[in-house]
């Protein structure tokens, strides 16, 4: 078994290293032994597949994920985590621990260094303070990632879930349906983290799509659209629009009919293509076109 899940080991770890957990970092340990090894064997990681895990803490998932993958890439924001980590993954001879902030780290740099030619997934229990920020930072940035396998917070897994069209969807999901196929894993109770936090957590899986779902002339302006239509999603899509992008009714109704969306559709009711068709009508390429 994973010593690392075990409570009277992480205590007396981090107690002979003087190490007082940050609640601001989102510090949850996990201390359920069965939690990270189905995760490592969900995440896709293998002899041939490499994993970056975001936020390693004192290495419980990292382990795991030594044991399947090709190699490990941990980000850890806290540099106090850094000389446990080098005890607790000491002979670990396939992970590199990277010390810094992975919102700020230049990952096509990371992949250069340590990932060049390789197949990578992603695959961390997630700080939840930044859960939608950095899924939006790996999607955008296009990085070559198979998949991502996380743990986040009930309610955001089965929000990111959701696909558009559906009312639990918002508008981090609908780009997330953009870039991704998400699944729903398993949930795991709050009793499985020290220190336990209020609420509990699921994981879910993100399978990267080869290809978008569909096409859009300019996917700056799409997810502008998704935003602004999510802003104000009691709204109708038309007031939500000509507001939000500074439009004036009319020629946003008229968009809207070329898109073949009612006026009075809400944006929990829109499905991706019809984002992607008033995307295209307001794109000034489409305008160029016509
Ligand atoms: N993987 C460990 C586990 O499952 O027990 C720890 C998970 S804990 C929920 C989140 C970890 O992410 C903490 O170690 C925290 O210091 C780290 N962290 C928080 N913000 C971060 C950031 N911006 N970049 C990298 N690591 C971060």
């Amino acid at each position: 078994m994973n010593q690392l899940s075990d409570l009277s080991v992480i205590e007396e770890l981090l107690s002979r290293h003087g190490f007082h957990l940050s609640h601001k970092l989102g510090q949850n340990f996990l201390v359920n032994p069965s939690v990270c090894p189905k995760m490592a064997a969900e995440s896709g990681a293998g002899e041939e597949v490499c994993a970056l895990e975001i936020g390693p803490g004192i290495g419980v998932l990292t382990k795991e994920l030594a044991k399947v993958a090709k190699k490990v890439v941990a980000i850890e924001i806290d540099e106090r985590l850094i000389p446990v980590l080098e005890e607790t993954l000491a002979g670990e001879e396939n992970v590199a621990v990277l010390s810094g902030d992975a919102m700020e780290m230049d990952l096509h740099e990371v992949f250069r260094e340590h990932f060049s030619g390789e197949r990578v997934v992603v695959c961390a229990n997630l700080p939840y303070y930044i859960t939608s920020p950095l899924l939006m930072k790996l999607l955008e940035e296009k990085l070559p990632i198979e998949a991502i396998t996380v743990m986040v917070q009930k309610e955001a897994a089965a929000r990111l879930c959701a696909p558009p069209g559906v009312r639990e969807c918002g508008a981090v999901s609908a780009a997330v349906w953009y870039y991704a196929e998400p699944k729903l894993l398993f949930s795991v109770s709050h009793g499985s983290f020290y220190p336990p936090p209020k609420v509990d957590s699921a994981v879910i899986r993100l399978a990267l799509r080869r290809e978008p779902p569909v096409a859009v002339f300019d996917e700056a302006l799409f997810f502008r659209v998704i935003r602004v239509s999510f802003l104000t999603r009691r709204k109708t899509i038309l007031n939500s629009l000509s507001a939000g992008l500074s439009l004036p009714k009319d020629r946003m109704a008229a968009v809207l009919q070329r898109a073949g969306v009612a006026q009075s559709a809400r944006a929990e009711t829109l499905s991706l293509s019809q984002f992607a068709a008033i995307a295209n009508e307001l794109s000034p390429k489409k305008e160029a076109e016509i």
